[in-house]
């Protein structure tokens, strides 16, 4: 499977993925059909699969989407996307701990992809024989572990929130500073999704608090925050 992705990707040439297209997720999932499925897919499937990559999932790796009204289609008009996280592939390495997915310890980020992937999988098949799925009930979890051998359903890879903890020692609450044009702006994090948000005071800023005092938003990169030394806060 590994190594049948790695000779056919043109952009996936190791365990570490730096650069992948929706392509790649198209040519994985021709080779788990066929060797997890017996081309079933290829062979039997008369609705639509597309697959897409995400840079704005944050905290789920991988999800499928679907019709609300599966249960009425017909096979023909089933229509199910993968879609796979971009920012947690890429994040990957950010955090030197070990990264479980499904219970299983991997490796680097090819190992990742492919677990997020089976996840996946089981979620389609799920939905494609019953109609429905939810990965934190019996069914599923039999299922995940009968073809791919889960013993778990949930990630560990590393998130923008924990990353600006660990490595950059910000957290959401906390007074940061950053430059632009090299100028200084500061203020106080709201949320960590993809980029920090800030809200920096300012008289005519689009934001108001309860108090009334008013707020400019900026989503800045992590690496470009400063944490506020206490001393300073009055
Ligand atoms: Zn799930």
């Amino acid at each position: 499977m590994r190594r049948g992705l790695l000779e056919k990707s043109a952009h996936i040439t190791g365990g570490s993925i730096t650069n992948i297209y929706q392509s790649d997720l198209a040519l994985l999932f021709g080779l788990y059909d066929q060797i997890f499925f017996q081309s079933y897919f290829r062979d039997h499937f008369a609705g639509k699969l597309l697959f897409s990559l995400s840079p704005r999932m944050t905290r789920s790796a991988g999800k499928i989407i679907y019709p609300k009204n599966l249960k009425a289609l017909t096979p023909e008009e089933e229509r199910y996307e993968l879609r796979i996280s971009v920012i947690l592939l890429f994040s990957y390495e950010s955090l030197p701990r070990d990264k479980v997915v499904n219970g299983i310890k991997t490796s680097d980020s090819l190992e990742a992809l492919q677990l997020v992937f089976e996840h996946e999988l089981c979620h389609l098949i799920e939905l494609h024989c019953f109609k429905e799925s939810s990965c934190r009930r019996p069914r599923f979890q039999t299922l995940a572990f009968n073809i791919f051998g889960h013993t778990d359903s949930c990630h560990q890879l590393p998130v923008t929130a924990e990353i600006g903890r660990e490595k950059y020692g910000i957290s959401v609450g906390d007074e940061v500073s950053f430059l632009i044009d090299g100028e200084k702006y500061s203020g106080v994090i709201s949320r960590i999704t993809r980029r920090a948000t800030v809200m920096v005071p300012h008289k005519s800023g689009d934001f108001q608090d309860r108090e009334g005092k008013r707020y400019c938003k900026y989503y800045v990169p992590l690496s470009m925050l400063r944490k506020n030394r206490s001393e300073n806060r009055k």
